[in-house]
């Protein structure tokens, strides 16, 4: 489908979501996917004035910023969650997230999980870009900090897909403290997530667009990626029902 067409299919299913909120609970639960926050050039980095944007009309449209744990215990059935329910995650770790996000995080009381490597220089060649990573010393800082959780992103950001066997449990490691695992790249294999769970992790997160359902695999959790081009309705999109109709039309599609 061309782009445009694309947009004016996401558009109406925003506008049908919008018409018929008020009367229907559809259990909206997303979990939204940042790298960076700051004014480096790179699809994935998101500007500072764009991402308190974000959380400006997140709190707008209703929606609760919620910790990552509540959603994990959510879909192990052990917690509610309010109707319409958001969670951020920060992948790779980037020193911004302490000095840009949590600032803006603590301004609106809302929670993160900012998931980190474990081997910075390793991991350089992987990232691709010269964006300064968080210390250790800066990891401890944000470890006391409530509003935030800290999850492993891998030693070195490897694609976890091509690995396997000891190689494999290297990467996934299981630092101390970490609860949560986030596939780098998104990268997965049934190897891969059989590891994360046998290492311990409660749960582990995707780059696969769509909402988190009750019957979610706790290993491999959908998120939905913020891009830096991405317009306030293509945010509202990933954050509602929107998201999962616009996915499940665009399969069909591609299948015809
Ligand atoms: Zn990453």
């Amino acid at each position: 489908m061309k782009t445009a067409v694309k947009h004016m299919v996401a558009r109406m299913f925003l506008w049908i979501r919008d018409l018929l909120d008020p009367a229907v609970n559809f259990e909206e639960v997303s979990v939204l996917c940042y790298h960076s926050v700051s004014d480096a050039s790179s699809d994935t980095v998101v500007s500072k004035n764009a991402f308190e944007r974000h959380l400006a009309l997140l709190k707008k449209s209703g929606m609760s910023i919620v910790p990552l744990s509540d959603v994990v215990a959510w879909v192990r059935g052990e917690k509610t969650l309010p109707r319409k329910a958001v969670a951020l995650t920060f992948d790779d770790g980037y020193a911004d997230f302490e000095t840009t996000v949590v600032p803006i995080l603590e301004r609106y009381q809302a929670s993160a999980t900012v998931f980190v490597v474990g081997d910075e220089s390793a991991a350089r060649a992987c990232l691709g870009n010269d964006t300064s990573l968080l210390s250790g010393e800066a990891i401890e800082r944000l470890r006391a900090n409530p509003l935030i959780e800290v999850g492993y992103h891998s030693r070195t950001h490897a694609n976890l897909a091509k690995l396997s066997g000891e190689a494999l449990k290297r990467e996934v490691g299981q630092p101390e403290g970490m609860n949560y695992f986030a596939y780098p790249g998104g990268n997965h294999s049934p190897d891969a997530t059989r590891t994360i769970r046998e290492a311990g992790y409660q749960a582990a997160f995707s780059i696969h667009p769509g909402l988190v359902r009750r019957a979610s695999d706790r290993f491999l959790m959908p998120r939905n990626v913020i891009l830096n081009a991405m317009p306030l309705w293509q945010v509202r999109v990933r954050a509602t029902k929107a998201i999962d109709w616009y996915r499940f039309t665009t399969r069909c599609i591609k299948k015809l």
